[in-house]
């Protein structure tokens, strides 16, 4: 029922706009609206803090089917979780309070910022320094790729409290857009998911209360960690919607077009290019719930099975699309059709939230 739900809303008032977001390069203000008006912005948000409650496989699939017809848009409820789930795994019920209450409600957005420009698959390595001054901490550095900086109002940010210590010397804080000292660059001009802005979020001389210190002082580097063993299911769930939606426009032009006075789909060279994507998408879609039931749970081996989901469907992702655009030939080429808007999409799932490789290592280190 959830998923025919949001299929209907997606089709009917986030579909329409796609192509001219990604072609004008504009956030996804109408899905915005939708979403919100649904309640489906952020419904990870617990009820006792005002959100739908929904667990992490209905979250999962809210995700994947907003991904079918717009993966700009479907950063809106992934990136919703990522900005706010270090503050629902360790922060104080003061300011869980104060700042899951206006993300359930859709009066605030929220973004993570663990990236920097010298610092990215080794986020450890961050320069970003809080100081403490008082009963309140100082912020300066550079969060580079923001997903939704500017839109947001709310960010999750990790620095450096104590420069000897690498990860244990990390603690995490919600920082306000309206936060004097806050400001932020150009958006990025990007491959895809161009509808979704990505920017830099500056930090110069930023003074926050010591009570937005999101848990203990050093452990923000840990939150910053076992927050994306939960999302990194949702980049999965995005991943698939991405290649869900490629799928199923190839599989009904496939049947339109005519060549050799016959539907291409009559040609088992285009029958098994389209039975091998349904195999991938499938295995993937079993992972990924797979991997969403254990967050669910807190699995113990839930690390591994994050970055397996995350590493597994965006692969599949770019192999389908790519696939699709095949199956459309030159047709699908162009911007005519959606599917070179879905490759193109499809790309950075591999490289966010820790890159294919990165999750390799994950994998590897944490072996089931
Ligand atoms: C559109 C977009 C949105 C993003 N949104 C956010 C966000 O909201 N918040 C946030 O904090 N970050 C965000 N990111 C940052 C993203 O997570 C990083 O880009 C990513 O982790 C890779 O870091 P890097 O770009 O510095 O690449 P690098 O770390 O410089 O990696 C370059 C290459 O080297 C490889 N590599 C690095 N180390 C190893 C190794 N040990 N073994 C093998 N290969 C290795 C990588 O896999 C990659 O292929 C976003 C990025 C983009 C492009």
């Amino acid at each position: 029922m959830l998923r025919d739900a949001v299929r209907s809303l997606a089709e009917a008032k986030i579909a329409p706009y796609a192509a001219a977001v990604d072609e004008e390069g504009r956030f996804p203000q109408e899905a915005l609206e939708a979403l919100v008006a649904n309640d489906l912005h952020a419904v990870h948000v617990p009820e006792e803090y005002g959100g739908a409650g929904a667990d992490a496989l209905a979250t999962v699939i809210v995700i994947e089917e907003v991904a079918r017809v717009c993966a700009s848009s479907s950063l809106i409820p992934a990136v919703n979780k990522l900005g706010s789930l270090p503050l629902i795994l360790s922060g104080s019920e003061e300011l869980k309070k104060k700042y899951l209450g206006p993300l359930a409600k859709g009066k605030a957005m929220f973004s993570y910022c663990l990236s920097e420009p010298e610092a990215g698959s080794d986020a450890a390595g961050m320069k970003t320094r809080a100081v403490r001054d008082g009963d309140h901490w100082v912020l300066n550095g550079v969060k580079r790729w923001i997903t939704n900086a500017g839109v947001s109002e709310f960010y999750t940010v990790m620095a450096v409290t104590d420069p000897g210590k690498r990860s244990k010397g990390i603690s995490a804080f919600v920082v306000e857009k309206s936060d004097p000292g806050v400001s932020f660059g150009a958006p990025e001009k990007k491959l895809g998911i161009k509808g979704s802005p990505t920017r830099e979020v500056y930090l110069d001389n930023v003074r926050i209360p010591a009570d937005r210190m999101i848990g203990e002082e050093g452990t923000g580097f840990a939150t910053a960690m076992r927050t994306l063993d939960h999302t990194r299911i949702t980049i999965a769930a995005q991943a698939l919607g991405i290649a869900q939606g490629a799928l199923d426009y190839a599989k009904n032009y496939v049947r339109e077009r005519k060549q050799f006075g016959k539907p291409i789909a009559d040609f088992q060279g285009i029958q098994f290019m389209l039975a091998d994507m349904a195999m991938k998408i499938s295995a993937a879609r079993a992972l990924t719930y797979q991997a969403a039931a254990a967050s669910e749970r807190g699995d113990a081996d839930l690390t591994y099975q994050g970055a397996a989901a995350k590493c597994f469907a965006s692969d599949v992702a770019m192999e389908v699309t790519t696939d699709a655009v095949q199956l459309l030939g030159g047709y699908g080429y162009t911007r005519d059709y959606p599917v070179e808007r879905m490759m193109r999409d499809a790309k950075i799932t591999q490289i966010y939230e820790g890159t294919n490789q990165v999750q390799r290592i994950v994998m590897a280190r944490n072996l089931p």
